[in-house]
């Protein structure tokens, strides 16, 4: 599973370390949220390794040099709630960034997704960062990668702190070319969803939740 041509499992000291806080389960909301953040950074810079550039010659107080910017905008789609957490980093990585929203949730009797609410800008061909911090079954992430792509996003990585191989399967089966990054690829899912060892319920633990 690890190689997995369509997934990126960041292997970095720093990563690792942040991410070890998220697990830990005496980390409080405050903290988790600051470790979130953190970690989004990494994973955001991973995600974006490829985006194109453009070469432009500018001038130093010294002298004239070739430079390379961004080109073109990127689109980050946080899947509520849980999503948002990650949005933080993008927009302050990525200052043109452009925001959409994806709304889920599941029929209790058929099990089935669908959308309460989507509102995305024209997706065109360029990059969409889909932001959901826990890649589980992949239902969800698999169904809101398939509203983008109607909508014309053919250029989708999902950012997550956890995946699941289940999640990681589901999602690459689906659509085949949608790259996923993330911090940790973990063991399995347990019987009801939860990724294993994973970090717990990652919408509230960062928004404190807990009894809602
Ligand atoms: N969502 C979570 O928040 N945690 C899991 O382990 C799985 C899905």
């Amino acid at each position: 599973m690890r190689e997995h041509p369509n997934l990126r499992v960041v292997d970095h000291p720093l990563a690792r370390h942040l991410l070890a806080g998220l697990r830990d389960e005496t980390t409080e909301p405050e903290r988790f949220r600051y470790l979130t953040q953190r970690l989004a950074s990494v994973l955001v810079l991973e995600a974006t390794r490829d985006l194109p550039t453009a070469t432009a010659t500018i001038r130093t107080p010294l002298a004239d040099t070739e430079v390379d910017r961004l080109a073109g905008n990127v689109i980050a789609v946080p899947i509520l709630r849980a999503g948002l957490g990650l949005l933080t980093a993008v927009t302050g990585l990525l200052p043109d960034v452009q925001v959409g929203y994806v709304g889920l949730e599941r029929d209790e009797l058929t099990l089935r997704p669908s959308s309460y609410y989507l509102k995305v800008p024209p997706l065109d061909d360029r990059p969409v960062l889909l932001l959901d911090p826990m890649l589980a079954t992949g239902g969800s992430a698999s169904f809101a990668a398939s509203l983008l792509r109607d909508r014309g996003a053919v250029n989708q990585t999902l950012v997550c702190v956890v995946a699941a191989p289940e999640g990681v399967e589901r999602l690459t089966g689906d659509h085949p070319d949608l790259r996923i990054v993330t911090a940790g690829l973990d063991d399995c899912l347990n019987d009801v969803g939860y990724i294993v060892p994973g970090l717990g319920d990652f919408g509230d633990r960062l928004f404190g939740t807990f009894d809602a």
